[in-house]
């Protein structure tokens, strides 16, 4: 099972480095799986089942049309969030090796499963589909020690599955915000404003693509950025959603 994960020790995750290319299982390297994980391991995601249908924040129990009281009192620009998982182990750890580590094959299950899930929604219609993905933008000193930006590859893959351009020179980063932990809502806001700067032309319809939402005020930010520049329709995309 993928509880296996949690302990992977260096040999076993070179061994689920070779053998990744050979299909197998990033949970528990069981040969038949598909898309990097087998049943069971799939089984084991923490799905975020019932949540905001505005921002996907993860409610303990939520119908349809249940809205979150941030939602409620100052409704985001954006129309939608998709956000399958919850970030909590194990999909946690998955989106922290391939972040931090730049090991795809462990996000290769989340990105597929969340194209898998657009497609659905878009299937035969076209009309609500975006015409364009934006990477969240990450600050460019971060990106350079890094080296790797995985909302840009997350939107690629996603870009490719559903034949929709991705676009990495829309918005900008301008300045660096601190850090959010430990603001209430108001100073969150306020730390934000103006960090994002939109150079190009927006279509009407975006998808902002991001890995993991965590209290949602950069997508807030980052969409009402959008907005001014006269996107109509935004919606957020991302692999996990913490619960606030
Ligand atoms: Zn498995
Ligand atoms: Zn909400």
């Amino acid at each position: 099972m993928i509880n296996r994960l949690h302990s992977l020790s260096t040999l076993s995750e070179n061994l689920v480095n070779r053998n990744a290319a050979k299909g197998l299982c990033v949970g528990c390297l069981s040969p038949d799986a598909s898309n990097g994980l087998c049943s069971p391991c799939r089984a084991d995601l923490p799905v975020n089942r019932y949540h905001c249908r505005c921002c996907a924040l993860p409610m303990a129990f939520a119908g349809a049309d249940s809205i979150c009281g941030e939602c409620l009192d100052a409704p985001p620009a954006f129309r939608r969030a998709v956000i399958p998982w919850r970030y909590q182990y194990p999909v946690n750890t998955m989106i922290g090796r391939y972040k931090y580590s730049q090991q795809r094959k462990f996000a290769r299950p989340l990105i597929a499963g969340l194209a898998a899930n657009l497609a659905n929604v878009y299937e035969g219609s076209d009309a609500n589909r975006p015409q364009l993905l934006i990477p969240a933008p990450m600050r460019p000193a971060r990106r350079r020690k890094r080296g790797f930006n995985q909302t840009s590859d997350i939107a690629e893959h996603l870009g490719r599955a559903l034949d929709i351009p991705v676009s990495t020179r829309v918005v900008r980063r301008v300045r660096p915000a601190q850090a959010q932990r430990g603001l209430n809502r108001k100073a969150r806001l306020a730390n934000l404003r103006d960090i994002f700067k939109v150079c190009r032309n927006v279509p009407e319809r975006v998808a902002i693509v991001d890995d993991v939402v965590t209290t949602g005020a950069t997508v807030r930010m980052l969409a009402q950025a959008l907005q001014n520049a006269g996107a109509r329709d935004i919606q957020v995309w991302a692999l996990a959603r913490t619960p606030g």
